[in-house]
């Protein structure tokens, strides 16, 4: 029996409405679904680095970038253990299946303000995860 990973762990703070100058973009939000094969395939990849548990593997994704015209979608599937070792992200285009993960460093920001690390990773188009709106909430 798994659990369903909890969307909700997605960093989120309060942002006070009118009384922070900070500017939120809106998330893309696109969602997709990962295929059985490929979350199979995700701990596969993730077992050099520790022991992923297959709960962890995000089943139900959504596009984390700045919402974006053309281009690709990117979702985070699966967060490596260990420091600086990034995390799998899986990309596709718009009507087409999820078909691929590959293993992309963290990017590097950090937010002056709250010390919070980018959950995106290294050069990410879009703004940094701090500027954008929360997740929209999964439905299964
Ligand atoms: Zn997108
Ligand atoms: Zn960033």
């Amino acid at each position: 029996m798994t659990v369903q990973a909890n969307p909700a762990s997605y960093p989120r703070r309060e942002q006070p409405a009118m009384t922070n100058a900070k500017t939120l973009f809106p998330v893309c939000g696109r969602p997709a679904r990962l295929p059985e094969y490929l979350v199979q395939e995700a701990l596969r990849i993730a077992a050099p680095y520790g022991s992923a548990d297959e709960a962890d593997v995000e089943r139900d994704l959504w596009c984390h970038l700045q919402v974006h015209g053309d281009g690709d979608h990117f979702a985070l599937v699966l967060d490596l253990d260990g420091v600086a070792t990034g995390a799998i992200w899986t990309r596709w285009a718009g009507g087409t299946p999820v078909a691929a993960l590959d293993i992309r460093p963290d990017c590097s920001f950090i937010d002056p303000d709250s010390r919070d690390a980018c959950c995106e990773f290294a050069l990410h188009p879009g703004v940094h995860s701090h500027r954008l709106t929360a997740m929209p909430v999964a439905s299964s």
